[in-house]
Formats: C-alpha cells, structure tokens, sequence
C-alpha cells in the first residue's frame, strides 16, 4: 500500500528509513514516548518537567531584544497556582494565544520566580487517552507532528490492507492480540501498560517471521548439492599455511580445520567465523579461498566497503602469488569497460577469487562456478543479500564473518543453529592497548601525539562528524586544528570523498608519508595499518560501545604498546567499561544492553533498522522459542496453517533485496 501523503519531502525522508509503503511505516515504531498526563503540581521540583492545564490571565508580550525572539505572559493553573510562562522562538505562536482561554502546557519549571519554560503546548485539555506521544527516529525534514498524523491517518486505513497472517495455534498459545490491535497499542497507547502489551505482540510476528527466514535459509544450504564436489586434501592446504609469512594461532588452525571439514561433507556449508578485530580472520578466510580453488571452483569474497575491498585484494594477491590464483576485484568503481572485461572473465572461469563489494552480487555477474562465497562483517549485509549471493551459485558453501562477537548460545538463537567457529586469542600476544577517557584540553593529547611522531607510528583522529561551522569537533575543523599544530603531517578522510581520493590518502598514511590521519569512522572497517600506536577519538558518545572497541582494534597490530583516548568533556559512564575490559565478547553485550532494538547490529546507521522491536539481549527468551516455533512449521508444512504462513515468508525472502 502506497504511504498516504502527496508531499515529496516526505516521500524523501522516509525513504532514507527505508520506508516506501504503509505497512512498513507501520512497523517502524517510536522509540519512546512522551509523557504528557497532567502533572501533580503539589511538590514540583525545580527543573522538573511537568504538563498543567493553565488559563492565561495577561496579554502575551512578545519580546524581540534578546537573542531569540521570548512570548511571556502570566497563567493561573487548574490547581489555582499562579506561573510565569516563557515561550522562546516560536513568535508565531501569538496569534493563537488569547486571554482567558485554556492550553495544556508542558514545560521545564524553575523554582526560583516560578516559571515555566514550555516545550511544548496545545489548546485545550488533552484527555488522559492521548497523554502519552509517540516520539520517533526521524530524518530532519519530517517533523514528529506530521509524521503522527501520518501514522495516524495510515491507521485509520489500514484495515484494507494489514492482515493479521499469525498461525492460529501460536496465537492462541501465546495469547496474542491482534496485529492490528497491538500496532494501534503501540503507535497510541492510552498507558504505558498499552505500549508492554501491545509491543508483546509485535515482537512475536517479527521474531517468528525472522527465525523463520533464518531455517528456510539454513534449510537450503543444508540440502545435498547438485553436484559432488571433490574432496579437499588437507595436505596441500597445510602447504599453503607453511608458505605464508607467519605461523597460524591455534584458533585459526581450528577454525580452518573446522571450516574445510564442513567444505569436504555433502552438504552445502552455511557457517560462521566470528572474532574481534584484528584477531585474524582475513587469512583463515584466504585459507579457505585456496582449498576451494584446490577443488576446482571458484570463490568470492565479499566486503563492506571499497577501501576494505581493495585491502583484501591486495593481500589476497600477496599470498596467491606463488600458486597460480587469478584474483581479481569487483567494486562500483571500475569503468564500463573494465566491468565488462571482468565479467566476461568471471563467466568463463578465467578469474578463480573475486574479492568485492556488494557488486559481486549484482544480476548481471554470473559465474561459471562458484563454490565459495565468504562475507566479511556480515552484519552490514542483510539476511537477503546473503541469499543472493549463494544463489549465484547453486553449489554454494557459504562463510559468514563478524567482528562483533557475540556469546555463543546467543549467536546460536540469533542466526539460526548455524555452525560457528571462533577465534579468541590474537595473533599478536603482547597486542597493547591503553584506554583512557580526557578532556578536550587534556596536555596528553598532545604529548602522545609527539611521542608517536618521535617514533614514526601513526596516529588516527576520529571524529563522528564530517562538517559544521560551529561544531569544533567535526573531522573539519579538527583538520584545521591538527595541520596548524603539525604542518605536513596530517590527512584527512571522511565518507564524502570520491574513492580515488580516499585511496590516494590512505595510500600515503600506509607509506606514512604523513603520520596522522583525521577521518570519520570509515576506518571502522577493516584497514590495517600495522605501525599505528595512537587512536583518539572525539564524541566518542555518539559511538557504539562495540563501534569504539573495533576503532581501538587498528592500534597496536604490531605488538608495540598502544594508546587510545576518548576525548569528552561530558561524564559518560557507558565509556568506563572500555577503559577498564579489553574483551570485545563482554563489550558486545554491554552494547546490546546499552542499545535500543535495531541499533544492536548497527545497521541503524545504515539507514536500516534490521529490528524494529526486537533487542536480542532482552528478548532473547522470545527468540528461543520463535527458533523452536519455526521448526515446528518447518517439520509440519502438511498443515494448511503452517503452509499458508510459510508461503508468504517464503515470499518475502524472495521479493526483497
Ligand atoms: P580481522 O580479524 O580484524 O579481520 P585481520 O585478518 O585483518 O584481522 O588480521 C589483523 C592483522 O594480523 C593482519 O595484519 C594480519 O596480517 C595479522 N595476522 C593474522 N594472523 C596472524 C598470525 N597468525 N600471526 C601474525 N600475524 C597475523
Ligand atoms: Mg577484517
């Protein structure tokens, strides 16, 4: 169903959530609510926020000196107390203000003169139904009015076209309401029982819908391939290991042992390698790439982004040299012509690994055999791009890897029952790194930076944002600020730049021609940069735990002691727990905790919330019994109801991209 409104701005905005129909506007929920029930005005605290219903008892003055234009005027509330009421910049407010008359207010309360600055204000009673105002994640040019009149009018309609597709036996079971119902509970609660109740319900569709997708996935890769493949000789694959530059860790040994097993059994392999960063897992990855090329198929290895693709393609490049692999690299970039050429290659076997982006997956790449497919960070990629790409190649093995770990019952829930290998120790042992949180104008910073510079290891300045005039902290002005302290030596990448000049930066950082570099968190993803011993970081709080974790994990790859510093002048407490544990494992989990639903696998910045009620630490009873649930469906599609619902999530798996 098309989203209800005409206006273009609207249309945009929503889409940059992902949103282009009312069933989706629907299913993506507010992330709090305000609370606008009228409050007891008995024992007000000072700067406490509170809603009363006045009567405005002088003639609103409007007040332009000041630095933004002030409406003041004095009310009597329905509790006979008598305020100041302040209303700052929104001078069009004067019109509708009129003496005598009645407005709910809600407002910050100063116990000093009794005033009450107000945030916002409505003419009129507000009933007790409607007390309590969804607040959403918006783009900024929705505002949160228009967009709940939009929920509202989609509501009202959506009995044309919302159906409740729940299996009669599980909502029976677990006394569901109505889909319908709950989204309306959820949207517009009357109280914050409405919102417990009617989100109970949701979670279940989503999570059933989810662990569902996740076995019909599981179940296609666990089918018995076309076509055999021939068997890889450990041997030979431990010849590969002996010509490499280092000696494997114990966990990557296992994990490799682990991973051509799966490779050798009938079955199509469906696993994940998960470890934190830096922990190693490029090189199982490329191990596993090599024994695929032993059996004679093709490989591809798939990354988040071009700077990372290019990486592992050189490395890839790197350790092949000596066996006669055709490595090559698919990313947008590359010219029609040089696209064309490539493909061709692809589809008539001439090319044995391709590393890329998501390009690899696009409908015109075929390849004449693929029997590996690995993807790195795969949380970046939803479940359906994993599809995709397997079905490339009917005769897929399929590898997925994660930086963010995360504890092992937890990942076995989440993904599905899919096989796991896990790295935990790092190669580099003496790998250290010091975390500290200081302030902005803290003299370490400084001295830190020396010292590295004194000995020719890089430095990484990280800040969240690219630009801002009056935002000090932006990767900008930071620029600025660096290349006045340390001329000709300081490079700056941020996500805007076209590729070629981001890789021309990073090219210079790596042969440190220049030892810092100030960038956004494109670094999170995979560069290596084996000499950098100083990562400083500004409004680290506008990072996830886990996002922090991983940016720390670029210092120090060669063992030399490290640093970290979180730059803030604020007091958050969240930072502590990265200053004083160095387990990604444990910071994972912080993390959830920490986070709302969606935010948990950090697509959320992507524009995408992969959950939209679900936060897998919570509700990880629920998603144990929607995985059982799922099977259950799985073993018994002979019932209509089971089939029905299979069906249309079949469907989705299918029509979405
Ligand atoms: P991640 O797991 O974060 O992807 P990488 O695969 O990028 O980690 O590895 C981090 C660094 O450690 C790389 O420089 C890599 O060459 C190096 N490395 C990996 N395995 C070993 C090992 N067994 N011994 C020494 N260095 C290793
Ligand atoms: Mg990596």
């Amino acid at each position: 169903m098309k989203i209800l409104t005409n206006s273009k701005n609207i249309i945009d905005g929503l889409a940059k959530l992902n949103i282009t129909d009312s069933e989706t506007l629907l299913s993506y929920l507010p992330y709090r609510y305000e609370d606008q029930s009228y409050s007891d005005e008995l024992d007000i605290l000072d700067k406490e926020k509170i809603t009363i219903l006045i009567k405005i008892v002088s003639n609103p003055k409007l007040i332009n000196t000041g630095r933004v234009p002030l409406i003041t005027f004095f009310a009597i509330s329905s509790h006979h107390e008598f305020y100041k009421i302040n209303i700052f910049n929104q001078p069009y407010l004067m019109k509708s203000l009129l003496l005598n008359e009645e407005y709910s207010i809600t407002g910050t309360y100063s116990l000093k003169n009794k005033t009450l600055t107000v945030s916002s204000l409505k003419k009129g009673i507000i009933e007790s139904k409607d007390a309590l105002k969804p607040v959403y994640h918006l783009p900024s040019e929705i505002n949160q009015k228009v967009y709940r009149n939009l929920v509202k009018r989609t509501l009202e309609s959506a009995d044309n076209f919302i159906v409740d597709s729940m299996i009669p036996h599980f909502k029976e079971k677990y006394r569901l309401l109505d889909y319908l119902k709950a989204l309306n509970m959820v949207h517009f609660p009357s109280s914050f029982d409405d919102i417990k109740i009617g989100l109970r319900t949701l979670k279940y569709h989503e999570c059933l819908e989810y662990s569902l997708k996740n076995q019909i996935i599981r179940g296609e890769s666990k089918r018995l391939p076309s076509i055999p493949k021939q068997k890889i000789e450990l041997k030979k694959v431990n010849d590969f290991i002996l010509s490499l530059d280092f000696k494997l860790t114990k966990d990557q040994l296992v994990a490799v042992r682990e991973i051509i097993l799966d490779m050798n059994r009938d079955s199509l392999m469906y696993r994940l390698l998960q470890g934190d960063v830096g922990s190693g897992k490029t090189i199982v990855a490329l191990t596993c790439l090599y024994s695929n090329f032993l059996r004679g198929y093709q490989g591809a290895f798939m990354v988040p982004t071009d700077t990372l693709a290019r990486q592992q393609y050189e490395e890839a490049q790197k350790v092949f040299a000596k066996f006669n692999i055709k490595v090559a690299l698919l990313v947008g970039s590359l010219s029609t012509k040089e696209r064309n050429d490539l493909k061709q290659k692809i589809e008539n076997g001439e090319i044995n690994v391709i590393v890329g982006t998501h390009a690899l997956f696009s409908k015109d790449i075929s390849y004449m055999c693929l029997g590996l497919a690995i993807i790195d960070e795969q949380h970046r990629f939803g479940v359906n791009q994993r599809n995709l790409l397997v079905s490339k190649g009917e005769n897929c093995d399929l590898l997925l890897m994660s930086a963010t770990p995360i504890p092992r019952t937890l990942a076995l829930t989440i993904y599905g029952d899919m096989d796991i290998s896990t790295l935990n120790v790092f190669p580099n042992q003496k790998r250290d790194v010091e975390t500290k949180i200081v302030k902005e104008d803290s003299l370490e910073i400084k001295y830190l930076i020396d010292e590295m510079i004194e000995e020719s290891r890089q430095v990484f300045i990280v800040s969240s944002k690219i630009e801002g005039e009056d935002e000090t902290k932006s990767v900008e002005k930071l620029y600025e600020k660096y290349s006045l302290l340390y001329p000709n030596q300081v490079l700056l990448l941020h996500g805007k730049m076209d590729n070629d000049k981001k890789e021309a930066v990073l090219k210079q950082f790596l042969n440190k021609e220049k030892l810092i570099l100030v960038a956004t968190s494109v670094i999170e993803l995979g560069i290596n940069v084996v000499s950098a011993g100083l990562m400083i970081i500004y409004n680290p709080s506008n990072f996830g735990l886990a996002s922090l974790h991983q940016l720390r994990g670029r210092i120090s790859r060669d063992g030399n002691k490290g640093y970290c510093l979180l730059v803030t002048d604020e007091d958050d407490e969240r930072l502590l727990v990265l200053v004083e544990s160095n387990d990604g494992f444990k910071i994972a989990e912080q993390d959830m905790k920490n986070r709302g639903p969606g935010d948990m696998i950090g697509v959320r910045q992507a524009g995408f919330p992969l959950f939209n009620s679900l936060n897998i630490v919570d509700d990880f009873r629920m998603f144990e019994c929607a995985r059982d649930d799922a099977k259950e469906i799985m073993n018994n599609l002979s019932d209509k109801d089971n089939q029905r619902y299979y069906q249309m999530i079949l469907n989705k798996i299918n029509h979405q991209d």
